[in-house]
C-alpha cells in the first residue's frame, strides 16, 4: 500500500493539467495512466484540432505548457459562420467589439496532450504510474483506495477520476450520469483546398449531415463532417483520393477541389462515435470528477477541452489552496464549491449545444422552418451574437 495525498485517475488533458496545477503545493500524487509513458511522451496524431478559447491560452501558459507548442503548428480563427442547409444565409460570430483579432486557435490535440506531459511528468511530487489501469476505485469519509491492474494498492486523501467521458471510476463511485448516445459518428482529416478560407470556420448544419471546415494554416482546414454512424465507416473506408472528392462534394466546392492530406500515424480519417455525458454530481465523499468525466459535450461548439481545463484549474486552485492554508484538500466544503462552480459554468453550455444539435439535425418539416428562422433572429440581434461570440472565446 502506498498513500498519497491525491489520486489522479487518467493523464489526458484534464489529468494533466490538474496534476501540474498543484506544482508548488508540497502535495503528493499519484497520476496513473492506463496508456505506457512512451505514447504519452510522443502521442500519436489523432485528427482533432482544438478550438482553443483565449482564456485556455492563458491557462496553458500559466501552466508552461503553451511555451511547448511551436506557433507554427497553430492556426488563428478569425470567424464562425453557420449555414443552414441550402440556405445562402451565414450567422457570423467575429469579435466585433471585444479589442481581439481572433476569437480562438486552433491546435491539434496531440500537441497539447505532448505539451501537457512535457511540462508535468518530472514535476516534483508527482509519481506517473503510466502503463497500467485503475481496475477499481472506491471513496469514503476516511479516504480513497485504488487497486491498480498490476496488483499496486494506493490510498489517497482525495480521489481525482479523470478517466473520460465514459468514466469506470464514476461508476465505482455510485455517480450517475446522463448518457446520450446519438446513433452519429463524427470523422475528422485534413484536406488541402482551392479557395482561402480567410479564417473562417464554416459550421454547415445540412439535411442529413453536418460539415465543419476548420481553417489550419494556408489552403488547409480540417474537415468534420458527422453522420449516422454506418455513413461515417463507409466513409473511412474509403482510400485518399475517393475521399477527398466526397469532401469536395459534400461540401459543394465551396473551397474548391479538396484532397486529403494524410497525417502522421494515422492511416486514415478519425473516427469518433458521438456520445454526450453529464455527471449527476462532479463530487462524492473524497473524490471528485474533471474533464470528460465530469461533463463530455458534444464536439460541435469545440468546448470539451476548453470546459475541462478550466474545471480542472478550479478543482486545482481549491486544492493548492487549501494545502497552502494547512486545511482539509478533501473537505465536503472544499468539494461542494467546486461542485456548484463547475456545474453553473457548464449546465448552460451543455444544455444549450445539445439544443442546437436537436433543432439542426433533426429532419422534421417544422425543426427545418424553425431552425432557418432562428438564424435570421440571431443575425438581427447583435447582443445576442456578441453574446454567444464571448462565451466561444472565454468561457
Ligand atoms: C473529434 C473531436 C473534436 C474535438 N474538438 C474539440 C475542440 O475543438 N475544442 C474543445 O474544447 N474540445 C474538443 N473536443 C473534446 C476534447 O477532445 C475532450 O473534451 C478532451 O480530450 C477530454 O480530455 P480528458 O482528459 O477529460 O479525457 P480523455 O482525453 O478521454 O483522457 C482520459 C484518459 O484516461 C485514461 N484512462 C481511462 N480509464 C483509465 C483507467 N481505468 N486507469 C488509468 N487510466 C485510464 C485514458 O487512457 C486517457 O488517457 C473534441 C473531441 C472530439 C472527439
Amino acid at each position: 500500500m502506498t498513500r498519497y495525498d491525491v489520486i489522479v485517475v487518467g493523464g489526458g488533458p484534464a489529468g494533466l493539467a490538474f496534476a501540474r496545477s498543484l506544482a508548488g503545493t508540497g502535495l503528493k500524487l499519484a497520476l496513473v495512466e492506463r496508456q505506457p509513458r512512451t505514447v504519452l511522451a510522443e502521442p500519436g496524431c489523432d485528427g482533432r484540432e482544438i478550438a482553443l478559447t483565449h482564456r485556455s491560452e492563458a491557462s496553458l501558459k500559466a501552466l508552461g505548457a503553451w511555451q511547448a507548442i511551436d506557433p507554427a503548428e497553430t492556426s488563428p480563427l478569425r470567424e464562425a459562420r453557420v449555414l443552414n442547409a441550402g440556405s445562402p444565409f451565414a450567422l457570423a460570430f467575429d469579435t466585433g467589439g471585444t479589442g481581439e483579432d481572433r476569437l480562438g486557435q486552433l491546435v491539434p490535440n496531440h500537441l497539447i496532450r505532448r505539451a501537457l506531459f512535457a511540462v508535468t511528468h518530472a514535476q516534483p511530487g508527482v509519481d506517473l504510474l503510466a502503463g497500467t489501469a485503475v481496475s477499481s476505485a472506491r471513496a469514503s469519509r476516511e479516504g480513497a483506495v485504488a487497486e491498480l491492474a498490476d496488483g499496486r494498492r494506493l490510498e489517497a486523501r482525495l480521489l481525482v477520476a479523470a478517466d473520460s467521458r465514459f468514466s469506470a471510476v464514476r461508476e465505482q463511485l455510485g455517480i450517475a450520469a446522463e448518457v446520450n448516445r446519438t446513433g452519429r459518428a463524427m470523422m475528422v482529416c485534413r484536406v488541402a483546398h482551392e479557395r482561402d478560407h480567410e479564417g473562417i470556420a464554416t459550421e454547415w448544419f445540412d439535411y442529413g449531415q453536418t460539415i465543419a471546415m476548420l481553417p489550419l494554416r494556408g489552403r488547409m482546414s480540417s474537415a468534420v463532417l458527422t453522420l449516422d454512424a454506418a455513413g461515417i465507416e463507409a466513409l473511412a473506408a474509403l482510400d485518399a483520393e475517393a475521399l477527398g472528392a466526397e469532401i469536395t462534394r459534400r461540401f459543394q466546392s465551396r473551397l474548391g477541389r479538396m484532397t486529403v492530406v494524410p497525417q502522421p500515424g494515422m492511416a486514415g480519417p478519425g473516427v469518433y462515435p458521438l456520445a454526450t455525458t453529464y455527471a449527476r454530481h462532479f463530487a462524492a465523499e473524497r473524490a471528485a470528477l474533471i474533464g470528460d468525466a465530469a461533463v463530455g459535450m458534444h464536439p460541435v461548439t469545440a468546448h470539451g477541452f476548453n470546459l475541462g481545463l478550466a474545471g480542472a484549474l478550479r478543482l486545482g486552485g481549491l486544492v493548492a489552496d487549501a494545502a497552502r492554508h494547512g486545511r482539509d484538500i478533501g473537505s465536503p466544503w472544499l468539494l461542494r464549491r467546486y461542485e456548484a462552480a463547475h456545474r453553473f459554468a457548464s449546465r448552460p453550455i451543455y444544455a444549450g449545444t445539445n439544443a442546437i444539435v436537436g433543432l439542426y439535425t433533426a429532419e422534421h418539416p417544422a425543426a427545418k422552418a424553425a431552425r432557418h428562422v432562428a438564424l435570421r433572429a440571431a443575425q438581427r440581434l447583435p447582443r445576442l451574437r456578441h453574446g454567444v461570440s464571448r462565451m466561444l472565446m472565454k468561457p
